[in-house]
């Protein structure tokens, strides 16, 4: 079988067709990088300030310097994670007074 010889023109052709399809991947990956941080956006303006449970607004309650985010719709209580952080730093009491609060106990 007769060895293919590339003509210059061929070469040239093919070099320039790899960079065409390498550039359009990388356009590709930033449109896909883009979508998914829009839908992430998106979800955050649906969820922001509502309640996991039932979808309802979330009230913010201060107390003791801990912002808790209230649903008053279903019970359900939020905090943050430097709420979160300050609740993990309290004592048996001021978490006992918290629970009742914020009617976690039965
Ligand atoms: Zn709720």
């Amino acid at each position: 079988m007769p060895k293919t010889v590339q003509k210059p023109h061929e070469a040239e052709e093919e070099y320039f067709a790899r960079l065409e399809v390498e550039k359009k991947c990388k356009i590709s990956e930033k449109k896909r990088a883009e979508m998914a941080q829009k839908e992430i956006e998106s979800l955050k303006k649906i969820h922001a300030r509502r309640c996991a449970e039932c979808g309802q607004e979330l009230e913010t309650v201060v107390f003791k310097g801990i912002a808790v985010n209230k649903c008053f719709h279903c019970g359900g209580a939020y905090l943050g994670r430097e709420a979160f952080q300050k609740l993990c730093g309290r004592d048996n009491h001021f978490m006992n007074l918290f629970m009742e609060i914020f009617q976690f106990q039965s």
